[in-house]
């Protein structure tokens, strides 16, 4: 079968780049095929695990992903670092993380 665009991979990536052209094509009234091809039995088999997510590019795409009813139930409000233990946990002061350990 012929596409105009083959996507190999249908991780987040795949799946942006994915919906974003189709999103353009519809803008312009042109049709454009593309195909997403994944190894995984399905679409996120291999990466999703439903964990924390910033939401940043999902609202580049759907700005109305809350009324559309995505999953997304629980706003993160608070980040912290700990050292675990047997006898418990340690947490590092915000002042000595590095930035990209903040979120
Ligand atoms: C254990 C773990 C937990 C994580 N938790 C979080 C989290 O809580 N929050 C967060 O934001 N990020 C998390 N991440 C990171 C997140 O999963 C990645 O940043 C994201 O998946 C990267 O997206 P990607 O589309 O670039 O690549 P990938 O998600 O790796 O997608 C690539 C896809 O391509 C497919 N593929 C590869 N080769 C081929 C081929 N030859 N033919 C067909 N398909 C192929 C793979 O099966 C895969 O589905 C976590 C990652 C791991 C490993």
């Amino acid at each position: 079968m012929d596409y105009d665009v083959v996507i190999v991979g249908g991780g987040p990536a795949g799946l942006s780049a994915a919906i974003r052209l189709k999103q353009l094509a519809a803008d312009k009234g042109a049709e454009l095929s593309v195909c997403v091809l994944e190894k995984g039995s399905e679409i996120g088999a291999h990466i999703l695990s439903g964990a924390v997510m910033d939401p940043r590019a999902l609202t580049e795409l759907f700005p109305d992903w809350k009324e559309q009813g995505a999953p997304l139930d629980v706003p993160v409000t608070e980040d912290m670092f700990l050292f675990l233990s047997e006898a418990g946990a340690k947490a590092v002061p915000n002042w000595a993380l590095p930035d990209n350990f903040k979120n």
